[in-house]
């Protein structure tokens, strides 16, 4: 099947660099977020995006210009009728998914391909909510995404082989390298990732050491390029927090239980970058 126009629904840290990524590598790419001003915003991010690649010679103003000329906003999500494959990256959380899909699903043609950017929500089980199970994969991007190589594509119970096999595709076609895995809590990426980030919130709240010294642990000692705190304020806290829940829920084990601090936070509202506070504070950029 050929792609050539991609839906893109949440236009949010990863939904606009997925975004990126398409139009840079010749995608139309429409984008649909329910907050009707996240569309300017990802718009300027992406620009931004693309002039820092032109500054390092990774492409031409031409190219640049070329790929925002590919971006496009939809108002409604029934813009996105006419996509060949819909690239869902709307928050951690189920209801919020799956309302998302059960809209799609009548409006979309009954050959595109839908794909789940979920951290750990399992893809069966959306998929079941569609009249498609068979063209239903896990599509899972890492932030930020136009510089993370790596995609794990996800198979459902019902994922047919050839939609597998589309979402690979698609996925190297954007300079990425797929790794196939099967649908359990988390997959591979956050079922080892986030009880490290969860257990390192738990070492800050019990004051074995302040968030310096836990990150400085784990890049001094480990070499990570990034400590575990400086890493969950950059994915976001309730991104976190919310995974942490499907995989206590999923496996029923007191060893995915979030950490009461992690908890308070996302509570507080302190998601990390997003917000400009996490375990650290990020001022915002002079206009
Ligand atoms: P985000 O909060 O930055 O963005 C989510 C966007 O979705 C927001 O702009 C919001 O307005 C929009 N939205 C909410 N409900 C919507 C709806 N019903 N229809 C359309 N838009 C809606 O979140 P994010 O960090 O981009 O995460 C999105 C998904 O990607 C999540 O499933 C997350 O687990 C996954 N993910 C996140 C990361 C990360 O590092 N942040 C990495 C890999 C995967």
């Amino acid at each position: 099947m050929k792609i050539s126009r991609v839906g893109v629904v949440g236009a949010g840290t990863m939904g606009r660099g997925i975004a990126q990524a398409l139009v840079r590598h010749g995608y139309t790419a429409v984008l649909y977020d329910s907050e009707p001003a996240a569309f300017e915003s990802a718009r300027a991010k992406i620009s931004a995006g693309l002039g820092r690649e032109v500054a390092k010679g990774a492409c031409s103003e031409a190219e640049k210009q070329a790929a925002e000329s590919r971006l496009n906003a939809a108002r409604e999500l029934s813009n996105l009728a006419a996509s060949d494959f819909i690239i869902e990256a709307v928050p951690e959380n189920f209801d919020v998914k799956a309302g998302v899909f059960r809209s799609l699903d009548p409006i979309c043609g009954a050959e595109t391909i839908f794909a789940s950017n979920t951290s750990s929500i399992s893809i069966t089980r959306l998929a079941r909510l569609t009249r498609r199970p068979q063209l239903m994969a896990g599509m899972h991007f890492f932030n930020p995404v136009p510089a993370m190589k790596l995609v794990e594509v996800v198979a459902g119970l019902e994922t047919a082989e050839a939609a597998v096999e589309c979402v690979e595709k698609l996925a190297v076609s954007l300079g990425k390298t797929p790794i196939r895995v099967k649908d359990s809590p988390g997959f591979v990426s956050n079922r080892l990732l986030m009880p490290m980030i969860n257990e390192a919130v738990y070492t800050l709240m019990e004051g074995v050491s302040d968030a310096k010294g836990v990150d400085g642990v784990m890049k001094l000692g480990m070499n990570h390029p990034m400590g575990p705190l400086e890493l969950a304020d950059l994915i976001g806290l309730d991104v976190c927090l919310e995974t942490m829940r499907v995989l206590y829920q999923g496996f029923s084990d007191s060893k995915y239980r979030p950490c009461p601090l992690l908890e308070r936070m996302v509570n507080a509202g302190r998601l990390g970058r997003k917000t400009g506070r996490g375990f650290y504070e990020y001022p915002k950029p002079a206009a």
